[in-house]
């Protein structure tokens, strides 16, 4: 009997979120010929963000559109959901493993007795199985499950699944729109939210990620890192040695009690290597750690390795990079 799929994706400044353009892969990687992807988007004004998401291989997206919806709010976005669960009956629900992701999927779990895996960085089939990846312990471990029944909720890491790409015959999903009455009855309301990093790439999406440690040694030592991420479109991150010592905002932590992050580069300036720093990041595809002490633990992670004062060598990587770029 085919199934169907159901992919809640989330939108930030007008744009869709490419994790949950992965997780949509995931729900393609996991539905068989004949089952259905549905995509939800909540929110307002949201005709553009359907149309766009229309342009991938869905049967049908679902906009459901109120005030209410306009910020993230875990009791608006469970009833609004819940009818679009309980008609499509889904096999299966995937989420970006995002700080939404993760306050949303298991309440929604919790509702339709679903089990879940959470952080999931790879799907493999194995015989008639399908194995869900995903890194234990800070990343010293990986566990592989499966489901035993439906349904099933998964949320999946940013930057490790491929993100979906557009249907390649110019088709396009059916659209359904749905006004969602506004609720009197909420327990809380969203009013605003205040982004400290307005306008600036997401951490926890950047393909390019410049790090700075307590070696940066102030806020002002940070500019310099600053401007190559913005030269390379990357974002800038810290250590907790960084964060603890207010030379940059919590936002910016990568580590076990940070951000996970696994972009395409790496760049660590001034960061011993702790392992709780390396839990953050130790994914990323090419490290790349710039540290006067030749001992720092870093270098063990580090695919290229750079000993030397960040404040000569940061400028320096600019300069070739704006040349190379020109
Ligand atoms: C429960 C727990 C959770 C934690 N969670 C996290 C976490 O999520 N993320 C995290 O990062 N840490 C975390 N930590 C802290 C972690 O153990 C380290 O203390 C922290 O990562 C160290 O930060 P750092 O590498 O910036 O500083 P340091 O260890 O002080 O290293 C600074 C480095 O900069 C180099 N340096 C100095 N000057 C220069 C220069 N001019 N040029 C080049 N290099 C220079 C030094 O050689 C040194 O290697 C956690 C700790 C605990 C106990």
């Amino acid at each position: 009997m085919s199934k169907t799929y159901l992919i809640v994706a989330e939108h930030r400044d007008g744009k869709l979120r490419r994790v949950s353009l992965e997780a949509l892969r995931a729900a393609t990687d996991c539905a068989d010929a004949g089952d259905e992807i549905h995509a939800a988007l909540l929110g307002e004004g949201l005709d553009s963000l359907a149309a766009e998401l229309a342009g991938y291989a869905l049967a049908q997206v679902h906009a459901i559109e109120s005030e209410e919806l306009r910020h993230y709010n875990p009791e608006a976005y469970v009833r609004a959901l819940m009818p679009l669960l309980e008609s499509l009956r889904p096999a299966g629900l995937f989420l970006g493993h995002t700080a939404i992701g993760r306050d949303l999927a298991p309440a929604l779990a919790a509702r339709l007795s679903a089990g879940q895996i959470s952080d999931v960085t790879a799907i493999e089939r194995d015989g008639g199985n399908i194995v869900f990846v995903r890194p234990l312990y800070a990343g010293k471990a990986i566990e592989r499950k499966v489901f035993t029944a439906y349904p099933q909720v998964v949320t999946v890491r940013a930057s490790n699944i491929p993100a979906a790409e557009p249907r390649a015959d110019g088709g396009s999903a059916d659209i359904a729109k749905r006004a969602e009455a506004p609720a009197a009855d909420l327990r809380t309301v969203v009013r605003e939210v205040v982004r400290k990093t307005a306008g600036k790439i997401d951490l926890a999406e950047a393909r390019i990620v410049v790090s700075g440690g307590r070696g940066v040694k102030s806020a002002e030592g940070f500019r310099p890192l600053e401007e190559l991420a913005g030269l390379l479109g990357g974002a800038v991150g810290a250590s907790r040695g960084a964060c603890d010592a207010g030379y940059c905002d919590y936002g910016l932590q990568i580590g076990q009690t940070g951000k996970v992050v696994t972009p395409e580069i790496y760049i660590a300036c001034g960061i011993s290597g702790a392992i709780q720093h390396l839990a953050g990041m130790s994914g990323s595809r090419i490290i790349v750690a710039i540290n006067k002490d030749p001992e720092a633990p870093i270098f063990q992670i580090a695919d290229f390795g750079i000993v030397g004062d960040l404040f000569e060598v940061v400028p320096l990587l600019t300069q070739a990079f704006r040349q190379a770029l020109a």
